[in-house]
């Protein structure tokens, strides 16, 4: 097996070891198996391809055209492509045509632009609101008291799908840090599902913090390092 294929089923072993263990941890509605996506921003099409065969279909990319080209490059998999990066208005109409989910949605301009390209011959686009539960101005996100707002305007757009909320919590080694960030977001869907939104979705855990995520009730894990190794391709607009 290659490294990439081993390092997949050392993190699928992981994601499995905390779910079966800890049958207290809060679960998603439908209580389904908590599921890997693989981020592959800054991977080459060979390392995706690689993933693939070790059997990962769902990928994320957070930069548009990177994500293009490797689209063209690997047409003849079955992939699902995810887009989990930040969303400028110019880009919503490639977005909305070439991806099956998008996790970052953050303000009702973006989600109006995506429903409003969505083609018709297609499933509606499945979106996750990208929530911002430190208020800090300079992150992406809407903030706690936007979210209600949001969500019930992407209820009604006909051409999305609303399947929760997504959250990148300050970077943090401390366990128990990670924990409380995460229990901050499950709130927030916890608060959302009160209200009558039918959710299943709380994309939340990434190579550092995705134990913390689990056991916080993440529904979807978003994972690069850990399962690439450090990013391969050099891109000035992937810093910072
Ligand atoms: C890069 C990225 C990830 C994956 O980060 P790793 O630390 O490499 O696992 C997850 N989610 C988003 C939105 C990202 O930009």
């Amino acid at each position: 097996m290659t490294t990439i294929g081993n390092r997949l089923q050392d993190i699928l072993a992981t994601i499995h070891s905390i779910t079966s263990v800890n049958q207290g941890r809060p679960v998603n509605q439908c209580n389904q198996p908590v599921q890997l996506l693989a981020v592959s921003k800054a991977q080459t099409s060979q390392a995706i391809r690689e993933a693939y065969f070790a059997g990962q279909t769902r990928f994320g990319e957070n930069y548009l055209q990177e994500a293009l080209d490797k689209q063209t490059q690997l047409n003849d998999l079955a992939i699902e492509w995810h887009f989990i990066g930040p969303i400028q208005s110019n880009k919503t109409q490639l977005i909305a045509q070439n991806f099956a989910w998008v996790h970052s949605v953050d303000r009702l301009k973006i989600a109006q632009r995506l429903n409003d390209a969505r083609p018709p011959d297609i499933a509606p686009l499945q979106v996750c609101i990208q929530v911002n539960t430190s208020n800090e101005l300079s992150k992406s996100g809407v903030s706690q008291g936007e979210l209600v707002a949001l969500a019930a305007a992407i209820v009604k757009m006909p051409r999305l799908k609303l399947r929760g909320l997504m959250s990148i919590p300050e970077p943090s080694k401390d366990y128990n840090k990670q924990r409380s960030q995460f229990k901050q977001v499950r709130e927030c869907y916890d608060a959302l599902l009160a209200q009558g939104f039918a959710l299943d979705t709380l994309s939340i855990g990434m190579s550092d913090d995705y134990q913390a995520a689990i056991e916080e009730g993440s529904t979807i894990v978003r994972i690069g390092s850990a399962l690439f190794g450090t990013r391969a391709i050099s891109n000035k607009s992937l810093a910072p």
